[in-house]
């Protein structure tokens, strides 16, 4: 709009001088994805929204009041989801509609009747098994058995925020519930070494007062590696478990079983009941050929369902793909024989933390005659893990940090491991493409292996690197070229597999999206006959009673509070901080300044920024400078606070833009 016209507009909206203003009340802004009402909305900026009644069955809901604390993680079907996801954000400026999924889906446990911690009234034998997150989200995986005065803890992930979480850097679950219960804890078992399971280890445990750890060798190495604060993991209590292991937690007795996945020593878990074992899949698949560890553990699996499962619960991320997945042995196979055809040099961007992919790549290379050079922290990190813990056993010669030799050496010589799979902004791999890197111009004569898939979500991201290495002339090759990589979770008949052999008499599907878990359910007792009465779709904070009379799902006002907790700089972020993020990068910020004399004003100054107008000239801003003025001097008094009126002189702003724009920039206001 010109100036012009925005004059003209103004003047049509009353809002010209000598015009009168509107009498009529600004309406109250439709429920808008910046805004989730709540009745005792902290936040007292900008016309006030309409709740959405429709969504939500009680008032008195513990409702999100930010689209960030109910939105929805996108599906990761192909696995893999574990890599830090920070996507370019490139031409994905904060304005650009996001898509209807955000915010659509209300989670089951924001529309209970009332926030409550039951603990006393658990009768003395239920045991409780609550998922406190990783069923809305893909991360964030956290599960809690409770029963009496005993409570374990099956993983510590956490999430990875997207481009317009604005900054923030991690997300875990929320544990007031285990906070309140701290004494009842009695230990935290972990299944492996993915982030979505271990990376909330650093902000979780410490408030949890350390309690003892169980990890497997490469798990407990990678919960040490993964604190950014240092002095967190010297706190750490951690046992080390093999599949053999039996451990005892108050009266849980907890044994583990192995299961294929994308990264080595992932282990299910058995917690013994008195009415049947309460069994966890882990992320999993089924590999009868892996190239880096055993094939799952089927007769176990088997002698574990011959014991009596009350409740399994399994794993769905890939419940809905047909089929098998593709043996790990034929992607390492295929890979090397790859390398080995390919006479240039070649960059083979993968997860790092699928170790045992890596190191079939490196030994692939070192046999090739190649120096392998390692490019980004983590992928220097991982394989120094596996090369500790012997999963990695190459000459010391073969790898090299990613220097300027990776020029100097004979192309035929040189294979380059990145991360960057998913066009992360300061990945390497994205800055190869881009021709940022400092140790590295690709050329028309290098070779690309994608050894990974797109996660949904960063596909604009990888677009973006697949353009820049297109325009780079590089020779690219993934998944549709050749069988370059494998999901780490397996697919329908592998799921099926694991629940026959394991026959519980109560069947929940965990991980993945809310229909991928219902989708596996409908799976489970359409071809495995199973009562759809005795399977159960669980959701955060709301999980499975189980007693001598079977199991159900908890009701409303048994469900334990459960949220996104946003992590920035190692602490949460309130609400109020993400709802003006939001508003600042919507509409940009307003500032006003009052410069008064005991209720006087002597001057109004205002300035904008990142507001579609800038030109302090435009009507829209005298108007602001007329209504703030006149806000002040009528509201003005004695006992008024300072804050109060500024308060209340930001909401008025507000109101003016909104009313003129559908438009809510952040006001504010100094006196
Ligand atoms: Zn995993
Ligand atoms: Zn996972």
């Amino acid at each position: 709009m010109s100036n012009d016209n925005l004059n003209k507009f103004l003047k049509a909206e009353g809002f010209l001088p000598g015009q009168q203003k509107p009498k009529q009340q600004p309406q109250p802004a439709p429920a808008k994805k910046t805004f989730q009402s709540k009745p005792k909305q902290q936040h007292t900026q900008g016309p006030k929204p309409v709740a959405q009644k429709a969504h939500v069955s009680n008032p008195n809901a513990p409702k999100p009041k930010n689209k960030f604390f109910q939105r929805k993680k996108n599906v990761t079907p192909q696995g893999g989801h574990t890599q830090k996801q920070r996507p370019n954000t490139k031409g994905q400026g904060p304005n650009k509609p996001r898509p209807a999924r955000y915010g659509q889906h209300k989670p089951a446990v924001q529309q209970l009747k009332k926030v409550q911690y039951p603990v006393s009234k658990v009768p003395a034998d239920d045991i409780r098994i609550i998922p406190l997150g990783g069923l809305e989200q893909v991360g964030q995986n956290m599960m809690v058995i409770e029963w009496g005065n005993d409570i374990i803890i099956i993983d510590t992930g956490i999430e990875f925020p997207s481009p317009e979480h604005l900054g923030v850097d991690v997300i875990v679950p929320d544990i007031s519930y285990l906070k309140k219960n701290k004494k009842k804890i009695r230990g935290i078992v972990y299944t492996h070494g993915h982030l979505d399971h271990i990376g909330g280890a650093q902000y979780l445990v410490p408030d949890l007062g350390y309690p003892p750890m169980y990890a497997t060798k490469l798990t407990k190495e990678l919960l040490f590696a993964n604190a950014d604060n240092a002095e967190i993991p010297k706190k750490y209590r951690i046992s080390e478990i093999n599949e053999k292991s039996h451990v005892r937690l108050g009266k849980f007795e907890i044994e583990f079983f192995h299961v294929n996945h994308s990264i080595p020593d992932n282990v299910g878990i058995v917690v013994k009941t008195p009415h049947g074992s309460i069994v966890h899949s882990s992320d999993f698949k089924i590999d009868p050929t892996p190239s880096d560890e055993k094939p799952a553990d089927l007769d176990r699996i088997a002698r574990i369902g011959d014991k009596g499962v009350a409740v399994a619960m399994v794993d769905s991320t890939n419940a809905l793909q047909p089929g098998h997945t593709v043996s790990e042995s034929v992607i390492e196979k295929e890979l090397g024989k790859t390398i080995q055809a390919i006479p240039g040099r070649i960059v083979i961007a993968t997860f790092a933390s699928n170790i045992g992919r890596v190191a079939k790549i490196v030994q692939a290379a070192e046999k090739d005659g190649r120096t392998v050079f390692l490019s980004g922290r983590s992928m220097e990190r991982n394989i120094a893990i596996a090369r500790k813990l012997k999963y990695l056993k190459c000459k010391d010669g073969t790898l090299k940090r990613m220097s300027k030799l990776a020029e100097e050496l004979p192309a035929s010589k040189v294979l380059i491991l990145s991360t960057g799979t998913q066009g992360e902004e300061l990945a390497a791999l994205t800055r190869m493409a881009a021709k940022t890197h400092k140790a590295i111009r690709l050329t028309p004569a290098d070779t690309v292996i994608f050894s990974s898939s797109a996660i949904p979500g960063n596909e604009m991201a990888i677009v973006s690197v697949l353009n820049n290495l297109a325009d780079l002339g590089v020779t690219m090759l993934d998944n549709k070229q050749l069988d370059s990589h494998v999901s780490g979770h397996g697919y329908a008949e592998e799921c099926k597999k694991f629940t026959s052999l394991l026959r519980p008499k109560y069947f929940a599907p965990i991980h993945g999206e809310l229909f991928m878990r219902y989708g596996h359910r409908d799976m489970i007792v359409r071809d495995l006959n199973m009562h759809k009465k005795n399977t159960f779709v669980m959701k955060n904070g709301r999980g499975l009673v189980l007693n001598k009379d079977g199991a159900r799902l908890m009701t409303d006002q048994e469900s334990i509070p459960s949220r996104p907790v946003l992590i920035e700089l190692g602490e949460e972020i309130g609400e109020t901080i993400m709802t003006d993020r939001t508003r600042m990068a919507d509409s940009g910020t307003i500032f006003v300044s009052i410069n008064q004399f005991k209720g006087k004003v002597k001057s109004v100054e205002v300035r904008a920024r990142g507001f579609r107008y800038m030109n302090m000239e435009l009507e829209i801003f005298k108007i602001l400078k007329r209504e703030m003025k006149a806000c002040f001097e009528k509201n003005y008094g004695p006992k008024k606070s300072k804050k109060d009126l500024e308060e209340m002189l930001s909401k008025s702003g507000t109101r003016i833009f909104y009313q003129k724009f559908k438009k809510e920039p952040l006001v504010e206001v100094i006196i």
